[in-house]
Parts: C-alpha cells; sequence; structure tokens
C-alpha cells in the first residue's frame, strides 16, 4: 500500500488534546497534561523510528490519547444534551488518499481504530451510528457501554452546565519514506443536539492529508471549520497558491476568526515542515521528530 521507496531517515510526528480557553492551571495539573502528551509522543516516536508508517504512528498516538480521560475523545468524551457521548473520527493517508470515518456511535471503544480497519478494508468510506457498531462487531473491535466513556469530571461539568467549549484529539505525521497521514478523533462539542456531527470526523473539513501537499488536523468550532472545509483548504493554498504551510494555516484560522469561529490546527507538509496554530488561549501539543520533542499548551 505504501511506497518503501526513497527513505529520508526524517520523521515527525505532531499531536493535539484540542484547543482550549481554560486558563485555571496550576503546576500539578499542567505537568498531568505534559506526562501524558509525552508519554503518547514517545511511544509514538518509537514506531516511527524503527521504520514504521505514518498511519500506524498516527493511529496509537490517537489511540493512546482516546485512552487518555483527559481529553475529549474516547474515554473522558464531552457529554452531548442528554448526557451520554457520541463519537466521531476521521483517518486518511497521503499516498492514495484512502480513509475511513465514523459518525455518531455510542459504544466504540476506539474510534480511530475502526477507521482504520474501514481504511484498510474498505480504501474509502464514512460509516455512521449503527452501521459503523455492526462493521466493529464483524471486525472484532472492541465494544464497551455508553458509561465507560463517562468520567466524573465530565459529568461535574454537564450537570452544571459549565462553560468547557472545546476538546478533540488528533495527530499529523510524515514517515521516513515520505508519507503522510493525519486522524482526528472527538466527543464533539459539549451538550451537543443530539445528531449534531462537527468536523472531526469529516474528511476535508477536520482531517486531511495528501503526499502531495500536506496533513492537517484540526480542533475547534466544528460548524464553522466545516463552512470553509478548513482542512482541505490548507492543502488547496500550498497546492494552488503556492503558501507556506504556516501561511496557509495562519490564512485559514484567520479567515475562520473573522466569521466568528475560533480554534486550532496541526500540520506537516511533505518535506516535514511542520506547524501549530490557535486562535483560544491555548492547545495541548506536542511535537517529536528525529531532531527534538517538545510539548506546550498555552
Ligand atoms: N471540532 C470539534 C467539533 O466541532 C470540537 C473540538 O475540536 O473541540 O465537534
Amino acid at each position: 500500500m505504501r511506497s518503501m521507496e526513497s527513505v529520508k531517515n526524517k520523521y515527525v510526528i505532531l499531536i493535539h488534546g484540542g484547543a482550549t480557553n481554560l486558563t485555571f492551571f496550576n503546576e500539578k495539573s499542567r505537568s498531568v497534561y505534559i506526562y501524558q502528551l509525552k508519554r503518547v509522543l514517545i511511544k509514538a516516536k518509537q514506531i516511527l523510528l524503527n521504520g514504521g508508517f505514518a498511519i500506524d504512528a498516527v493511529v496509537q498516538a490517537v489511540k493512546d490519547l482516546e485512552d487518555c480521560e483527559l481529553f475529549n475523545a474516547g474515554k473522558g468524551a464531552a457529554l452531548n444534551e442528554i448526557g451520554e457521548t457520541r463519537l466521531e473520527a476521521s483517518l486518511m493517508e497521503g499516498e492514495f488518499n484512502h480513509f475511513g470515518c465514523i459518525l455518531d456511535t455510542k459504544h466504540i471503544k476506539n474510534p480511530i481504530l475502526l477507521c482504520e480497519k474501514i481504511l484498510k478494508e474498505q480504501q474509502k468510506l464514512i460509516l455512521c451510528g449503527e452501521g459503523a457498531e455492526i462493521f466493529a462487531k464483524k471486525n472484532d473491535l472492541d465494544l464497551v457501554k455508553n458509561s465507560y466513556f463517562i468520567t466524573s469530571s465530565r459529568q461535574k461539568y454537564w450537570k452544571n452546565n459549565q462553560k468547557e467549549k472545546f476538546g478533540t484529539v488528533g495527530a499529523v505525521a510524515i514517515d521516513i519514506y515520505g508519507n503522510l497521514c493525519a486522524g482526528t478523533s472527538t466527543g464533539g462539542m459539549p451538550n451537543k443536539i443530539i445528531g449534531r456531527i462537527g468536523d472531526s470526523g469529516l474528511i476535508g473539513k477536520g482531517t486531511f492529508a495528501d503526499n502531495k501537499t500536506c496533513a492537517i488536523s484540526c480542533t475547534g468550532d466544528g460548524e464553522y471549520f466545516s463552512q470553509i472545509d478548513a482542512a482541505y483548504k490548507v492543502a488547496s493554498l500550498i497546492e494552488l497558491k503556492k503558501l507556506s504551510l504556516n501561511d496557509a494555516i495562519k490564512t485559514v484560522l484567520e479567515e475562520i476568526k473573522t466569521s466568528g469561529g475560533q480554534g486550532g490546527i496541526i500540520g506537516i507538509d511533505n518535506i516535514g515542515n511542520y506547524h501549530f496554530q490557535f486562535t483560544t488561549k491555548g492547545m495541548y501539543r506536542g511535537i517529536v521528530s528525529n531532531k527534538e520533542i517538545r510539548i506546550e499548551i498555552e
């Protein structure tokens, strides 16, 4: 499926744990977030360092973020208007532009693993709700009760109707063969209405990868990212307007800000340049490459 040619010995993976406007961090809670992000990066780095593919590193990183209850994806996902979770995720690889997406699922333990299965078996497919869960069962993926995802801290926010606007996790990577991949997973906007779908589970909106241009994962006000096909727009600005990755991401985030939305984008271009940017107060994020490891929040 992927090219083994032109090994460049250069790899990069970026992760995010969502854009955030929360500023209540004390040193203790900050160090818990940093520790978890670092753990995810180190594991993903091992895959790329050992010659693994971008898709394997992205899936591993997003799965680990889904399993960590600090972030709004998988366990610890935000609750919808009736106090349940409905998950969305997407995965795209850059060589053949194959993708797998799932929307509005209740019982799939790790949405990104189902996206990977769909991508590998069906090449290009979006599955929602019951259909996604039937596909997961057929492929022996773990299904759990909806209560598995619900943590006491999310329930507290929900009951008190507290402001807790953003969250979502994502990863983008380039492997030593030059292949790009992007993945995103979310519980969506807190208190979302039943049936609401954001940008995170959709190709071109919250996630995009093409070896010709870049790999992108977004977080923020899904409706505003969807309105302009944010992830695809970054790639188009690179391909058609010859913008750099940084300028393309900046342009898209400015457009979203002008129309009233907020959020963040992580991206890697096809020669391994990378960029993080956000219009919120912070974004949980980290990068590891053959040269550096860095984790930041504000
Ligand atoms: N983009 C996600 C959504 O709209 C939320 C987020 O990234 O925080 O569902």
